[in-house]
């Protein structure tokens, strides 16, 4: 490529697990990447070696153990083999960072896609001890369907981990389903309605859906574009939490089962298939919704996925599964006027109302609520609790008042003064989308973001009530109690 090319922030590898890949089932189901080498020590401290150190150090330690075990005959290993050996085990253990991603052949002639979620760390006596846990997709791809120069860079590759990052942009393009051997209609992403399939269309399969461009992926419920919106979800039965009314739907969210539709094990996190979610929400993106044979009986096709039209993500919130660990819960609405994305890009530029009707219901809840939003602003003068900002308009100052335990459905919070905030717009909204929460002493802004913590503004006569805080911070920011004891 020339120049001009940077390199990405994540870095990709194809990795071998075990020897003929003869873990990679283990490893997938155990969530899991690792590597043997005959080391048994654990290399944690040496996390801030280089490769060319970290090669140094242990290669004699690693010829002089391969001397003992084969006293026998010609097996002594040259300089360069144990170098690239120990180069690779350095890569696995430290070179690999986290959020990258792993790309790893199943031993069925398809390669399965991962993301390492947490550094090195070592199990004794275990297979592959040196260990990265990792975030398998549930996708495959078929190596016949990856892109060529992805395809020879892994196959060409014997060693266990190899750097794949200079093929990037054709991994990321496989990562969003465009697939070189496969036609148009299913590679291309694509956002809202799909021009020619009407809303009721029944296929037979999930590979029918997916030759229709109308559900790409072949088993994963979420479709989506790297760090875009979601496309389309399966409703489908494959979460015992999922909840169907018909033109609403509360859908949960991906990840943290030990198998799909399995028991779920830990916390559902806002990455991949949930974060695109999440954005489609936050941008008003239409998600188009199939429906399985496996789902709720009264809404769902007898046999086959059936296309229902699209719908909208109109809030989420987290909450413990039954199993626990948290999840994160969608509910969408069904979008009765939704513009394809393809039509908004080629046609005409949009047209808004003229006169957009004013809603009854709205004017109704300003009134309800007016009298302790007014005396939580005035108690303020209008200064933000959150970053001490007062805004100043051509008729004066200005503020939002801030419910922290959302009204009506999911959160049901009270519209009393405990249970509001003033904030300025911009907290409002991080605070809304729980990217701030306040912790457990009600005195401590925190930011999901970056981690930092700053002191909010208090009034001694406006007191915050600490279980709305907890509210917000559970099922709105997804955030446990720091340290609970588990006590039995
Ligand atoms: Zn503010």
């Amino acid at each position: 490529m020339l120049g001009g090319s940077r390199k990405p922030m994540t870095n990709f590898y194809k990795l071998m697990l075990g020897k003929s890949n003869k873990y990679a089932r283990v490893a997938f189901e155990g969530g899991f990447a690792g590597a043997d080498f005959g080391i048994k020590v654990d290399l944690k401290s040496d996390f801030e070696l280089t490769k060319k150190s970290f090669v140094s150090k242990h290669r004699v330690q690693y010829e002089n153990r391969q001397k003992d075990k084969n006293l026998n005959k010609d097996s002594d290993r040259s300089a360069a083999v144990v170098s690239k050996a120990l180069g690779q085990l350095w890569t696995i253990s430290f070179g690999a960072q986290k959020d990258d991603v792993l790309i790893a052949p199943d031993g069925d002639g398809n390669y399965r896609i991962g993301f390492i979620t947490t550094p090195y760390f070592y199990i004794p006596g275990e297979i592959l001890p040196h260990r990265r846990n990792v975030e398998w997709e549930d996708r495959v791809f078929p190596s016949k369907s990856m892109p060529q120069d992805v395809y020879s860079a892994a196959t060409g590759f014997t060693g266990t981990i190899c750097d794949l990052t200079k093929y990037h942009q054709s991994i990321v393009a496989m990562l969003d389903g465009v697939e070189i051997n496969l036609p148009e209609s299913s590679r291309v992403p694509r956002v809202g309605e799909i021009p020619g399939v009407l809303e009721g269309k029944v296929f037979k399969d999930r590979e029918e859906l997916r030759l229709a461009g109308v559900h790409r992926p072949p088993i994963s419920g979420i479709s989506y574009i790297s760090n875009g919106p979601a496309e389309s979800i399966v409703v489908s039965g494959g979460y015992k939490d999922d909840e169907d009314f018909g033109d609403r739907i509360i859908y949960t969210g991906k990840g943290g089962q030990d198998s799909p539709g399995g028991k779920q094990v830990s916390d559902q996190e806002l990455t991949r298939g949930n974060r695109a979610l999440v954005y489609s929400q936050e941008r008003g993106k239409p998600i188009r919704v199939i429906r399985g044979w496996e789902g709720n009986r009264e809404f769902s096709p007898k046999n086959g996925y059936r296309y229902d039209g699209v719908f909208q993500v109109v809030r989420h919130w987290y909450e413990p599964s039954k199993d626990g660990p948290l999840v994160i819960r969608f509910e969408l609405l069904k979008n009765q006027n939704a513009l394809s994305s393809s039509s908004l890009i080629d046609g005409e530029p949009p047209t808004g109302q003229d006169l957009p009707g004013r809603k009854e219901v709205t004017t109704f809840k300003m009134e309800r609520e007016s009298k302790v939003r007014d005396w939580v602003k005035q108690i303020h003068a209008d200064k933000c609790q959150f970053c001490g900002v007062t805004l100043i308009t051509r008729t004066g100052t200005f503020s939002e008042g801030a419910h922290i335990q959302g009204l009506g459905r999911p959160h049901y919070g009270s519209d009393v003064h405990e249970n509001m905030l003033c904030l300025c717009p911009n907290c409002h909204a991080l605070f809304d989308r729980g990217a701030l929460y306040i912790a457990s002493d009600g005195k401590t802004l925190v930011s999901t973001i970056t981690g930092k913590k700053t002191d909010i503004f208090l009034h001694e006569r406006h007191e915050l009530d600490l279980k709305a805080i907890a509210h917000h911070r559970l099922h709105v920011a997804g955030i446990r109690e720091a340290t609970r004891k588990s006590t039995s």
